[in-house]
């Protein structure tokens, strides 16, 4: 097991951390298989992770959290993702985007009632932003929510939403405006499970078992109740829910090459090649100098930007990015060496390689690709420089 020593985590980190992996250990490491092949929802496990706080680490401990800050949340995320990417997602999805997003933005009741039973995994929450339309292009979206009568009427298509399938409540992004004012016209609703609501599965090569679905809303009535946040400004909710999202994802791929590096060095001690176990090779000792070597640069990019986030640095943003793109291009070198360092066992199906290689190449997709990360830190560049 790789130890978390860093000079940003602290004793009461360490300490939560140790509690994140206890949990883990009995709830996810003896379903992770299943939740892989068998495309299995870990519902229990969710509650589970509820009732330890560690679902939304952040939120404080009498609204079912662990009154963590975002490095201990993004530690609690790395510990998970070790055992299961898809339950470092499921986290991630439940805790920041939706949970932290309604306790920070919503109405008394979506913070006092609602963020508190998402939390617990009482109830479990989707983020709806992406279309089948846009993604990167996220200020393009078309699902509109049209006033009628005092009310809101909303209409359109959300895809690749994870829990999609499973959720109770949905916190979904909408047009309300022209299409050309893009963000300026974009409010985010709390939309309750209902029969307006078809969620109908999407298969995914990895992060599977996290209910990934498509999801279509006809004619779903909402009251300005069920506004979050301000009319037409749900586009800086999403946003700022992705600055978090991205911190979240850099974890999850940080836990995922630290599982692969383990699963590699297990390999290399006991198999033997021409007389000798592979460890004898330097080559090998160098590839795995290489790889650890990248993994303690992704840990340092990766709490640096959890720190400035709770330091409130005003580059947070920019640093939120640049974590997720050296953590996802690192993470991955790392984990597809550790797969050419176990040979064929590491492509075979029964591999807990196979898993990980296949669940990391999604983070290179989710919460902005890499390209939306290099515009976000461009952007921040050109600024920078003057
Ligand atoms: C398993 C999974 C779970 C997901 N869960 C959720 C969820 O819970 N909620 C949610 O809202 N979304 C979710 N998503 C969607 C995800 O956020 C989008 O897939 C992502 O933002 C990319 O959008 P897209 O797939 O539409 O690709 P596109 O935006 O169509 O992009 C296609 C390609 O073009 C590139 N590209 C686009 N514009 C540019 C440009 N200007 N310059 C250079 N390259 C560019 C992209 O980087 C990408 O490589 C999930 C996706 C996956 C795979």
């Amino acid at each position: 097991m790789i130890l978390i020593r860093h000079p940003l985590v602290t004793r009461e980190h360490e300490k939560f951390v140790e509690l994140v992996d206890e949990v883990s250990k009995e709830y996810v490491e003896p379903i992770a298989d299943k939740i892989d092949r068998e495309n299995y929802y870990p519902r229990e496990a969710i509650r589970k992770f509820g009732e330890y706080g560690i679902l939304s680490p952040v939120l404080p401990k009498e609204y079912g959290g662990s009154n963590m800050d975002i490095l201990g949340t993004a530690l609690s995320i790395e510990v998970i993702s070790r055992y299961s990417g898809s339950m470092g997602i499921l986290t991630e999805v439940q805790g920041f985007l939706v949970a932290h997003a309604f306790y920070t933005y919503g109405t008394s009741t979506m913070r006092e009632e609602l963020a508190p039973k998402l939390a617990r995994g009482e109830l479990i929450g989707s983020f709806a932003l992406s279309e089948p339309c846009c993604g990167s292009d996220a200020a393009a979206i078309e699902t509109r929510a049209e006033r009628k009568g005092g009310e809101w009427v909303i209409n359109g298509k959300k895809m690749w939403i994870t829990q999609g399938l499973y959720a109770d409540v949905y916190l979904v992004f909408t047009r309300t405006g022209p299409k050309e004012a893009r963000h300026r016209a974009i409010t985010a609703f709390l939309v309750r499970r209902n029969n307006c609501i078809e969620a109908s599965p999407i298969h995914v090569m990895g992060i599977r078992g996290t209910g990934t679905s498509e999801l279509t809303f006809t004619d779903c009535v909402v009251g300005d109740d069920d506004v979050v946040g301000k009319v037409n400004e749900g586009f800086k909710i999403a946003m700022e829910a992705l600055n978090l999202g991205r911190i979240a994802v850099a974890s999850v791929t940080l836990g995922l090459a630290e599982a692969a590096i383990m699963e590699a060095m297990e390999w290399v001690r006991k198999r033997n090649a021409f007389d000798q176990t592979l460890t004898s090779f330097e080559w090998i000792q160098f590839q795995l100098a290489d790889m650890l070597s990248y993994i303690e640069t992704m840990r340092s990019i990766v709490y640096d930007s959890a720190v400035r986030f709770d330091r409130k640095y005003d580059d947070y943003y920019a640093f939120a990015s640049i974590a997720k793109l050296v953590a996802v291009l690192l993470g991955i070198d790392v984990i597809r060496r550790a797969v050419q360092l176990t040979g064929a066992y590491g492509v075979w199906s029964n591999s807990k390689l196979n898993r990980i290689y296949r669940d990391a190449k999604l983070m290179e997709i989710g919460e902005g690709t890499n390209e939306v990360q290099r515009m976000v830190i461009y952007k921040w560049l050109s600024k920078y420089l003057g």
